[in-house]
């Protein structure tokens, strides 16, 4: 996954719940994502369907 300066990434583990910021850029491309230190792999927070079931949560939380 080709990293972007200061683009955010959330660990997949919803008890974990660890997030990082890329601090500086690597011309290295991995095949892989990144790993949290808990070991699960870290995706960007667009890409995961858990971020679109918390948007709707909140919104929910606004109406009360
Ligand atoms: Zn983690």
């Amino acid at each position: 996954m080709k990293m972007k300066l200061g683009q955010r990434c959330n660990c997949t583990n919803p008890e974990c719940g660890c997030g990082v910021i890329v601090a500086r850029t690597s011309e290295f491309e991995g095949a892989s994502n990144p790993r949290c230190c808990c070991s699960s792999v870290m995706k960007k927070p667009n890409v995961r369907p858990i971020s679109r079931w918390n948007s709707h949560r909140l919104a929910t939380t606004d109406r009360l």
